[in-house]
Formats: structure tokens, C-alpha cells, sequence
């Protein structure tokens, strides 16, 4: 998955379509009332971290325009590489050696290469990055004094110190208590970045300290256009992506990676129905020997996803075509073969499938699972 990130260039150019938070951080900045501890909140994928590096990039900037940092200024050209010296990360971590206080810095050069990569991760992402995505991570009591002691250094760069604050609800609470004076009294030119996903984990306290940035979900004609310039998705492709992923880039990547898939499902689904309406026996056998080939995980997304549609079908019978819950290939297919799904036979299909995944689940073999369903398939689909 990482590799379909390019890098990127932090700058608020970079964060995707999050324009009204930036001009009223910009704004305030220029106005002398930016406040020295933000908290960035908004639902998953929608750029929160790519926006605290932004607005970190622009307090430390020597030449910022009205609305973004130069881009070129020694300030600038380090925070793109992730070397600026009053920049600092607090971040949830696991435990790497054994024996010492753990802290982000545990974890800083992976951390600096994750970044580089791109800013729109998750924690879950985060956690593989650090080898073990079954352990919690967490920021520990041991980072409070850590980040008093780097905001109490005279700034390297002569201007502001940033600490950013990465997923605050994952501190532990004596952390959070011990932040609590450092929040609200802190040394001169120090600006806090907190970055939630969910405040409401916060503690209080700490959270009341700071004052709110509300993102929103990227809009889907941004987000279709940010995926036609970094996928390099055709525009029905991108639209379709940007519909399904609800403003949240972190979906849409996902959604990418799951399209190859579902393309196969597809061209497999549709080749059952039409040949099961066509009572093509010959075919059909062709098509089950086909599907034992694919891999026991295989046949389950496929049969999960042939309920999806009998499910989507069925429904398109009664729903105006804009809202339904396939793209634009299953909506085209949909249009003549929907009526082929009704309340005589939905259920018995439902059925069907979920026979065939136990099946597979029992190691049942996967030829004769798919062939029985097929040839039943015949009858049900008649059954209109
Ligand atoms: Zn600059």
C-alpha cells in the first residue's frame, strides 16, 4: 500500500480540501492571535495531520505568503525533509528495548520516513510501521518530561518551537496531568499541534486548554481530483472512488487497492448470472473450475460480495439510481438485470450464498461448492 504514496510537500497547497481551516489559522496567525495550543479534530482520513505539518511549516516560515508558507526558506526546506530542529513529535509507541523509559523518540526515524512518505496514515498503519499491529500503542508518562525538556532549549532556528501532538487520547493520564502546566503557560514562541481523532478521549483538562480546529470530509469533486493527479484514475474511476469514500482519503486509497478485486468479482458475478439465465450447464462448469482456482480467502470476498450485489439489486428495484451503493459498471449492469432480483427469489439467493461460504469455510471442495451453486442459481433466477 505504501507505495502507491508519492512523497509530498508539506504547505497548506498540500492539504486536500481543507481551504476555510487554513485561511482562519493563516489569518490568525497574521493577526497575532494564533492561540499556542490548537487542537485539530475531524473525522478519519480527511487530513488532520497533513494540516498540523502545514500550519507548523507556516508559524516557522520566514517569508510566508498570505496564505501558505514559501516553500524555500531554510525553515521550509527543512520541515519537507523532516530535519527541522524546534519541530517535535509526540506520537503513540510501543515498547522497542527493553529495560529504558519509552518515548516517541523510540521511534523517531521511523516515524520521519512514514511522514516523508505521506501524512495521511492511520494509527493502524502506524502500528505496522512499527512491526506489530497487535499491541496498543500508547504515549507514555515518560514523554512529559521529555517534551518539557525540548521546549525549554532556546529554538535552534531563531524563531518558533513547535510540538506536535499526535492522537493526545492515546496518553496516559499522568502524562496528559503533567502536560497540563506546560499547555497553558508555555515558553515564549511555542506553539502546541494536537491532533485527535477522537477528542472526546482527551483529558479534559488538557483538551479544554487547547482551541479547536474543526476539519471537514473532503468534498467528492476535490477528492476526485486529488485521485485523477496522484493515481492517475480515470475521471469515472476517481468519481466513483470519491463517492464511495465518504471524505476520507484514507478510504479512497483503500478503495483503490480493493478495486482490482472487485473488478474480478464483478466480471465473475456477471458471468453466473448470464449464464445461469441462459441455463448454459457447459459454461457453468467452466465458470465453477475457474472460481476453485482463486484461493479459499478469495471465495469468500467473491461470495460476500455476490450477496452485496443480489442485496444492491434487489434494491435498485425501488431506489432512484443516484442512491445506490455501486459504481458505475454494477449500476450499468444493474439497470437490466435488477429486475431479475424480486421477493421471490432474494432470499432464497441470500440463502445460497451463505450455504456455499460455510462450505468453503468446511474446506468443502471449492468445485462442487461453486457448481451446486450455479446450477441452483438456474432455477432461482427463473423465479421471477
Ligand atoms: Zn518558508
Amino acid at each position: 500500500m505504501n507505495s502507491i504514496h508519492t512523497i509530498t510537500k508539506g504547505g497548506f497547497a498540500s492539504v486536500i480540501g481543507q481551504q476555510e481551516a487554513a485561511s482562519m489559522v493563516t489569518q490568525a496567525m497574521r493577526a497575532g492571535r494564533l492561540p499556542h495550543a490548537i487542537m485539530v479534530c475531524g473525522p478519519s482520513g480527511c487530513g488532520k495531520l497533513s494540516f498540523a505539518l502545514a500550519l507548523a511549516k507556516y508559524v516557522c516560515c520566514t517569508n510566508p505568503s498570505e496564505s501558505d508558507s514559501c516553500g524555500e526558506c531554510i525553515s521550509c526546506r527543512l520541515i519537507d525533509k523532516q530535519e527541522h530542529p524546534d519541530i517535535h513529535f509526540v506520537f503513540p509507541v510501543i515498547r522497542k528495548k527493553d529495560g529504558s523509559a519509552v518515548v516517541s523518540d523510540d521511534w523517531i526515524s521511523e516515524w520521519r520516513q512514514r511522514l516523508r512518505q505521506s501524512p495521511y496514515f492511520s494509527l493502524a498503519d502506524w502500528c505496522r510501521e512499527m512491526g506489530d499491529p497487535n499491541k496498543q500503542p500508547l504515549i507514555y508518562t515518560s514523554e512529559s518530561n521529555e517534551i518539557q525538556r525540548k521546549l525549554s532549549l532556546k529554538s535552534a532556528m531563531g524563531g518558533y518551537k513547535v510540538a506536535i501532538i499526535w492522537l493526545p487520547e492515546k496518553m496516559n493520564a499522568e502524562c496528559a496531568n503533567k502536560l497540563l502546566k506546560l499547555v497553558e503557560e508555555p515558553p515564549e514562541k511555542t506553539l502546541f499541534i494536537m491532533v485527535s481523532e477522537e477528542p472526546e478521549y482527551v483529558l479534559p483538562t488538557l483538551a479544554g486548554r487547547t482551541q479547536r480546529v474543526n476539519l471537514i470530509p473532503i468534498e467528492q469533486d476535490i477528492l476526485k481530483d486529488y485521485l485523477i493527479e496522484k493515481f492517475g484514475l480515470t475521471e469515472t474511476e476517481a468519481k466513483d472512488i470519491a463517492r464511495l469514500s465518504e471524505g476520507s482519503v484514507l478510504q479512497a486509497i483503500q478503495n483503490i487497492s480493493l478495486s482490482d478485486e472487485e473488478k474480478a468479482c464483478f466480471d465473475s458475478f456477471t458471468t453466473l448470472m448470464r449464464q445461469a439465465w441462459r441455463r448454459d450447464i457447459r459454461s457453468l462448469k467452466d465458470w465453477s473450475e475457474q472460481m476453485a482456482s482463486w484461493g479459499r480467502e478469495r471465495h469468500k470476498i467473491f461470495l460476500r460480495y455476490a450477496a452485496r450485489m443480489n442485496r444492491e439489486n434487489f434494491m435498485a428495484n425501488f431506489r432512484t439510481p443516484d442512491i445506490n451503493y455501486m459504481n458505475s459498471e454494477e449500476a450499468a449492469f444493474a439497470v437490466r438485470f435488477a429486475p431479475f432480483i424480486n421477493e421471490r427469489n432474494v432470499y432464497g439467493i441470500e440463502e445460497l450464498i451463505e450455504e456455499a461460504i460455510t462450505h468453503i469455510e468446511q474446506n468443502v471442495n471449492p468445485k462442487m461448492v461453486f457448481f451446486d451453486l450455479a446450477v441452483r442459481m438456474i432455477v432461482l433466477i427463473k423465479n421471477r
